[in-house]
């Protein structure tokens, strides 16, 4: 089967758009591809000191856990897929150096994401921010993932792993020398990595904020207000639709320029996949905003509901989900041990004695 990787920041409690956006995506990939479903908490910490996360160790802590929790109450399944955090893993941090040091600075200074964090933060931006797309290029090199579901707000990092790639194989495995060398450690002969392709989620998954319909709903927004986390309680997801920005036009679908109301009817819709897209909008076509808030308040809880009962039984359960995470690593090491050995071999390391 071909390999998948894939990941969420534990920088917060998931969101609908985490859970739009990305979980849901995977759970259908797990009978195609063989899955792993990274916590990638190595990443989390690349936020600076204004961020919540240097407030406390205990936030890193329990979202680490509960973002794992919820991949598998979202239906990802340990059985078929690994799931297991980053930094269990210490390859990911090793090979991240190796393809620092082969990385040209320029490549990394064409980062459009790394130049809009750097507009809005100015100077709380770390080095590690800097160089996430590095470790994000490590994460799936180790892998040899050959398909990683990304939005489109991550196709630059994934050029630039296949860019790391190439430049890494052309350098370094080619030549007699590579081929001797891999056959006396009884190492593959093929070049050390392969090149990932994109695999672009789909336009209708893209969840906006409830204050600002222009941009994305985020964990790293400071207004509780802008998301629904897939845990908050009913009474919360009421609220916070109630409150959601909307606007003065008539009816709540059709006209152009409508960001707010265009983001409320794909979430309606979103979280009823059984029903059909024209009939939803149908049923919904002569309310306004006061009538189908509550409507949608309904939707939104019900279509969670089920997930946050599946979540209280795998974090109730003692030592279930840390059995889960302590196979998922081990299998995880095994995989990415491989890659990082040939990789060191390939450099020139002197393998461990
Ligand atoms: P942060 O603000 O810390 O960057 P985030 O909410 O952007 O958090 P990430 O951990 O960066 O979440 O992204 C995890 C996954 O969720 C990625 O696959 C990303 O494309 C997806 N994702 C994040 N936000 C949304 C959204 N609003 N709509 C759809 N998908 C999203
Ligand atoms: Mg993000």
């Amino acid at each position: 089967k071909p390999r998948i990787l894939s990941g969420i920041q534990p920088t917060g409690s998931l969101h609908l758009g985490n859970y739009l956006g990305a979980l849901s995506q995977w759970v259908p990939m797990q009978d195609t591809y063989s899955c792993n479903f990274c916590v990638v908490d190595l990443h989390a910490v690349t936020n600076t000191k204004d961020h919540k996360l240097q407030q406390s160790s205990d936030g890193l802590r329990e979202w680490t856990l509960s973002s794992a929790a919820l991949y598998i109450a979202a239906g990802i399944d340990p059985e078929k897929s690994n799931i297991f955090v980053q930094s269990h893993v210490s390859a990911h941090s090793e090979l991240s150096w190796l393809l620092t040091c082969t990385c040209p600075m320029g490549w990394m200074d064409r980062m459009i994401q790394f130049k809009e964090k750097k507009a809005s933060k100015g100077d709380n931006v770390g080095l590690g921010l800097y160089s996430y797309p590095v470790l994000m290029a490590a994460d799936i090199l180790l892998y040899g993932a050959e398909k990683v579901p990304v939005g489109e707000d991550q196709r630059q990092h994934l050029e630039l792993t296949r860019d790391l790639a190439r430049r890494f194989n052309d350098q370094f495995c080619t030549g007699s020398q590579y081929k001797k060398l891999c056959k006396s450690l009884s190492l593959p002969t093929y070049p050390v990595f392969r090149e990932p392709e994109a695999m672009i989620v789909k336009e209708g998954a893209r969840v906006m904020s409830l204050t600002d319909g222009t941009s994305k709903m985020s964990k790293s927004d400071p207004s509780e207000a802008s998301r629904i986390n897939v845990l908050d309680p009913p009474d919360v997801i009421r609220q916070k639709v109630k409150r959601c920005k909307t606007d003065n036009f008539e009816g709540i679908i059709g006209a152009e320029d409508r960001p707010e109301a265009r983001n409320l009817i794909t979430i309606f819709k979103a979280v009823q996949p059984d029903r059909d897209p024209a009939e939803i909008e149908a049923s919904v076509r002569d309310m306004n905003w006061g009538q189908f808030k509550p409507v949608l308040a309904e939707a939104v809880i019900e279509h969670l509901a089920p997930i946050q009962k599946r979540y209280e039984e795998v974090r109730g359960e003692e030592g279930y989900l840390e059995g889960v995470l302590k196979r998922g690593g081990d299998r995880a090491n095994e995989q990415a041990d491989e890659t990082l050995k040939r990789a060191r071999a390939a450099m020139g390391f002197v393998p461990r004695f």
